[in-house]
């Protein structure tokens, strides 16, 4: 982390757990145990039904609730999407793209620039997922897979807006595998990120973007890989549906600023 220059932020990806009032259960819960200083940013990205009863729950904290998907359009016959406007519209901060179980869905590198795209322009904060598979590690060519994601995920995104995008890295080996990346795996790709974000920029902009680990980070883990110098927070799925581990995770993140 290093909080002069960029946000830390503490994310949680619901995927498809948990009901609206399952929702309702654990935001009162969640409002209940948020420790009170403001070390980071907060944000939990739940399924799409789950977002009114999380924002109305959520309301005057500072928790930012977020989707999990968008559609790259901005209306029309996309049946069973969602618009980024309508995500605004229903109380969201933040949408996550590109995430690997996506991916595996057939969501091209194409289709994560243009949600990306569309993202900004509605005034979201786009958290853009990149991750490699065990093969492509053991292959040798994390950095150049993570490198390519990211040029094609950030396709015409001007620099007056890179600053609003958090990438997330999550190696997809490590997601709900309980198999974490080591800080050190964590951070060398994270570093290689941000080179690849100064290359594309600007150093000032690479210093100003928050890069995010995720794959299997919980309360235990979460200090180490937190203390790297270019993990700027977390990107949680399974120990972001528990309120206890979560909070702890948020309790991780209050280290000293650099
Ligand atoms: C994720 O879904 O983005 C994720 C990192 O999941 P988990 O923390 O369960 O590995």
């Amino acid at each position: 982390m290093n909080r002069k220059y960029r946000k830390t932020i503490i994310a949680g990806n619901w995927k498809m757990n948990k009901t609206p009032t399952e929702t309702k259960e654990f935001m009162t819960a969640l409002k209940g145990m948020m420790p009170r200083g403001r070390w980071c940013d907060v944000a939990l990205c739940v399924p799409a039904v789950c977002i009114p009863a999380a924002v109305r729950a959520m309301r005057e904290t500072r928790v930012g609730i977020g989707a999990e998907n968008c559609n790259a359009n901005p209306s029309g016959a996309y049946t069973g999407e969602i618009a980024t406007n309508m995500l605004v519209d229903a109380g969201c901060k933040y949408v996550i793209i590109g995430h690997s179980e996506r991916r595996a869905m057939g969501e091209t590198d194409a289709d994560v620039n243009a949600k990306v795209i569309a993202a900004l322009d509605a005034g979201l904060i786009p958290i853009m997922c990149c991750g490699e598979t065990l093969e492509q590690r053991e292959t040798g060519i994390t950095s150049e897979w993570i490198a390519m994601q990211i040029k094609a995920g950030l396709q015409n995104v001007p620099e007056e807006k890179i600053r609003k995008v958090v990438i997330a890295y999550e190696p997809i080996w490590a997601i709900g595998t309980g198999r974490t990346a080591t800080p050190e795996q964590a951070q060398e790709v994270c570093e290689s990120i941000r080179t690849v974000v100064r290359k594309l920029y600007s150093s000032k902009v690479a210093r100003a973007v928050s890069i995010l680990y995720g794959g299997s980070m919980n309360e235990k883990n979460a200090y180490e890989l937190l203390a790297q110098p270019d993990i700027d927070g977390g990107l949680i799925g399974g120990a972001s549906l528990v309120p206890e581990k979560f909070v702890k995770i948020i309790e991780s993140a209050n280290q000293p600023a650099e």
